[in-house]
């Protein structure tokens, strides 16, 4: 193989240490289960996985990209705050990179898949390109004029965060109300289907324990006709549109790619509903001028994107 390239995926229960190659494949994966979240332990278990993944090629690689969840200065790979590992000011990429003897570069996750997305996914090709990951929250990146979108201290992109139901939203994690993810992530599709669940009293959706009720569930049901998931699908599928109308105004992508459970799950169901509820809000800007498809690397975005950030040597090409 030609220029192996390592990208690390770190979620918070789980880490991926991939083997890239120049076309963007994953030749060989090296995984572990996280359990503790205390950084040391995971400073440890994130060193094996690359380790082991260094070795099965035999010591070509110079540079260990890797995608963490959190606010992350991408220069100097310090974790600023990561809410999956309870982490405050911890300097990850000078830790591993004392621990492997090789530089490590770390970036936030969703800006890593959306790299991945662009440059071997749905959005290659593109210059104006948003990735949304709609899963237990929404990881989000937005490419402008062929680049990654950085912003002046590196939060550019992040959109699961902008209001769209300040006065009757859901609580958000982040202590606002009605934020885009609180409303339209997989778990804002769970909570419209509870808050409506005294409107059907026989529902079968929410008849075994609430801890059952998953986002893939309730849009098969709604798939099927089930009038409960139906009604909740209605709801989140309103909410989605007016974020994503709202991004449509912000950046005029060309293409905007679905990822994450939700849309894995429902794939054209969705994306057919959701087209005309956009077009119908859309002001301003030529309706239809932006596409919206599923994406396509599924899980396997972050870390392809974290080995683009290790071969190119950070999230975006310094140009001279
Ligand atoms: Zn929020």
């Amino acid at each position: 193989m030609k220029n192996p390239s390592i990208g690390v995926d770190l979620g918070g229960s789980h880490v991926t240490a991939a083997v890239v190659d120049e076309s963007g494949t994953i030749v060989d994966r090296f995984e572990q289960d996280i359990v503790k979240h205390d950084f040391d332990d995971v400073v440890k278990i994130v060193a094996k996985v690359v380790e082991e993944a260094v070795g099965s090629v035999k010591g070509r690689v110079e540079v260990i990209g890797v995608g963490s969840p959190g606010g992350i200065d991408a220069a100097t790979g310090v974790v600023h705050y990561s809410p999956n590992f309870s982490w405050y000011d911890v300097p990850l990429g000078a830790r591993l990179s004392e621990r492997l003897g090789r530089p490590v570069i770390v970036a936030n996750d969703a800006s890593c898949a959306t790299l991945g997305e662009h440059t071997y996914g749905i959005g290659r090709g593109t210059r104006d390109f948003v990735l949304l990951t709609l899963g237990t929250g929404i990881g989000s990146g937005i490419v402008a004029g062929g680049e990654l979108l950085l912003g002046h201290a590196g939060g550019a992109g992040e959109l699961g965060h902008h209001q769209i139901r300040a006065t009757d939203g859901f609580a958000c994690t982040c202590g606002k109300i009605g934020c885009f993810e609180a409303q339209a992530s997989g778990t804002g599709l769970i909570r419209h289907a509870l808050t409506l669940a005294p409107s059907f009293p026989r529902s079968e959706l929410v008849s075994g324990k609430p801890a059952n009720l998953g986002s893939k569930s309730i849009g098969k049901a709604a798939q099927n006709g089930d009038a409960h998931a139906l009604a909740a699908w209605t709801r989140y599928v309103t909410d989605l549109a007016i974020g994503i109308t709202n991004l449509i105004g912000f950046v005029n992508p060309e293409l905007i790619a679905l990822g994450g459970g939700v849309a894995a799950g429902a794939g054209d169901f969705l994306i057919s509903a959701l087209v005309p509820r956009v077009d119908e809000l859309t002001r301003m800007i030529p309706r239809g001028g932006t596409r919206i498809e599923a994406a396509a690397l599924g899980n396997d975005a972050g870390a392809i994107g974290a080995s683009i950030v290790a071969r190119q040597g950070g999230l975006v090409v310094v140009k001279a």
